[in-house]
Parts: C-alpha cells; structure tokens; sequence
C-alpha cells in the first residue's frame, strides 16, 4: 500500500502558510515540508504524500483529490481556500452580539452552497436562561425557532464555555470528524476552541518547532486534534462568504425543506417568488414549509 512506502509518506496537512507546512503522519509524526508550485497550493486539512528533499527535508510531491474546499470570499476579494476535506461547519450564534435578521439562514445558505453539513451551535446559553435578563432575545428567533430548526433536520446544540450546559453536547458530534468554527466576532468560537482542545498550546508549540517558525494562532489556520479522535480546524478572523452573485437555484438550494418541490414548479426558471404555479409556494400554504423559512429566502433573493 502506497501509505505504507516510507520513502512518499502520507499525511494530513495541519499548518501550511507561505510556502511550508506541516504533515501529520498516521502514526503521529510530524514532518516540515515545502510546498512545489507545480503540485499546486495544498491547504489545512488536505491529505498529501511528501517526497525526500534533502536529509531532513520534505517536500509535497502530491496533493490528494479533495472531498469539498472551504473557501473564502466576499465578491470583491480573491476566492481564498481556508481549509478542505471537513465532515461539518459549526455555525456558531449567542444571545451576545445578538444576530441580525436572517443571520441563521445566511450562513446555512453558504455551508450548504459548499456541499457540506452545518450544525448550529447556540453558545452562551447560559444567558437565555430567565435570570439573564435576555428574556426578549431568548424569546424571540433564531433563538426560539430551535425546535423548528430540528424538524428541519438540523442539529442544534446549545452551549456555555462559563456555566452550564457546558460543552459536552459538541463532543459527541465533533467525535471522529473534522469540523470547522464560524461566526461573528464575540460569540465565543476562541473559547469553545481553548475548551475543546485541551491542550491547545502544546500542540500550537509542537507545530512551531516543526515548522522553525512561529506558528501565530491569530494569523495561521491550524488543524488541532480533538482528545477522543477527529480535528477542528481554527481559522482566525471573520468567515465572509458573500451570497450576491448566488442565482435563486443556488439559494434554494440552501433550503432543504425546499428540495422536494423546486422541480415541481409551473416554470422551470421559477424564483418562488410570487410566480404562477409555483409549488415551493403551495408548499407553504399546506404548511409544508414554514412561513418563516419561505420568506428568508425571499429576503435573501432579493439582496443577492
Ligand atoms: P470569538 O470572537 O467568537 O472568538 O469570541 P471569544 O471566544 O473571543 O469570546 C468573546 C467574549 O465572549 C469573551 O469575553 C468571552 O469570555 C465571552 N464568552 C465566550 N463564551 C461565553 C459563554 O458561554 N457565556 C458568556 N456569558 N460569555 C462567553
Ligand atoms: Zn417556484
């Protein structure tokens, strides 16, 4: 087997910045590498077979096929990709910074546009507890559509990193997966990173030395492993990934309560908004797809 040949070892890629990276061998060893132009620009999470350079040099001679990239983007700026091969994207809210309207649905709409899975992630949950004082936001969405979320087919989980309910519920999920934070800035993805990774600066440390460089947390995405098996990737700064130039058949896409019926529709270009013989919208109407939902995405065509 080709990951067994000592001489093009195997690995998954944990830092890679400016040109160099990090590969984690199977069994543990990590091995410093240089990145070859004519092989392409390998990111955090890719698996790659690494080639002897020199003594102790490595360098990778092959990226392998990716499953699904996690990119960046806002419309203005160069499509960048942050991180590949993720099982889930943990879609982090909190009562604190409140999230505006339709927040939710944006980031679904974007994870779901990515081919993969997101959970959503209520931290600071303590906070919606009646004795927060936040009775207003814990009453009202996206905070009080949870169960709608779940006949959705979503996992939501709420979290604390300070009180209660803790952040047990996330480990089962993260188990054997890699998964990945976003979120607005102050909900709490630092903290639930420094609670789920134990040992975080060790392993930022072991990274550094391999590399001989600084491994800067706040400027690097680096793929931590999890205590009992699976990796989270952190990427620091805000995910933007812009929507507008998303066609309505790319947004509704984003809907899963949606998929049963786009094919349904009286016109074949159908935007499900307003349209004549539109079955997403008599979907809606026999109750099928909540309101809410329906009129979110409307929201979200009209701004893209
Ligand atoms: P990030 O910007 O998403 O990485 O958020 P941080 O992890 O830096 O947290 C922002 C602020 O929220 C900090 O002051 C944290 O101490 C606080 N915070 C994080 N988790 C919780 C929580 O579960 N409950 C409360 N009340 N505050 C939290
Ligand atoms: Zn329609």
């Amino acid at each position: 087997m080709s990951t067994m040949d000592p001489t093009r070892p195997e690995g998954v890629m944990r830092v890679a910045y400016g040109g160099q990276g990090v590969v984690q061998r199977e069994d543990g060893e990590r091995l410093p590498c240089r990145f070859r132009r004519s092989v392409g620009r390998p990111c955090c999470g890719d698996r790659v077979r690494l080639e002897r350079a020199g003594a102790d040099d490595w360098v990778v001679a092959e990226i392998l096929p990716r499953r699904n990239e996690f990119v960046r983007g806002d419309g203005r700026q160069r499509r960048q990709v942050i991180a590949c091969n993720l099982d889930q994207v943990l879609v982090v809210i909190a009562p604190e910074p409140r999230p505006s309207r339709d927040l939710v649905e944006r980031y679904l709409v974007a994870v779901h546009s990515l081919g993969m899975q997101p959970v959503l992630v209520i931290n600071k949950a303590e906070l919606l507890d009646a004795s927060a004082g936040l009775t207003d936001t814990a009453q009202s969405p996206p905070f009080s559509r949870v169960a709608e979320y779940r006949r959705l087919g979503y996992t939501v989980v709420h979290t604390s990193t300070r009180a209660a309910p803790g952040t047990d519920a996330l480990a089962p999920l993260l188990h054997g997966s890699t998964s990945i934070l976003v979120g607005q800035s102050g909900v709490g993805k630092s903290s639930l990173v420094n609670r789920l990774i134990p040992d975080l600066d060790l392993q930022t440390g072991e990274l550094s030395r391999a590399t001989g460089k600084g491994t800067h947390t706040t400027t690097t995405t680096i793929l931590y492993e999890l205590p009992d098996g699976g990796a989270l990737i952190d990427s620091p700064g805000v995910w933007e990934y812009g929507l507008w130039a998303m066609s309505a058949r790319e947004l509704a896409a984003g809907f899963p309560e949606f998929w049963p019926y786009v094919g349904q529709c009286r016109f074949n270009d159908c935007r499900h908004h307003g349209e004549p013989g539109c079955a997403v919208d008599a979907a809606m109407g026999e109750g099928a797809i909540p309101e809410w939902r329906l009129s979110a995405y409307r929201r979200l065509l009209e701004q893209a």
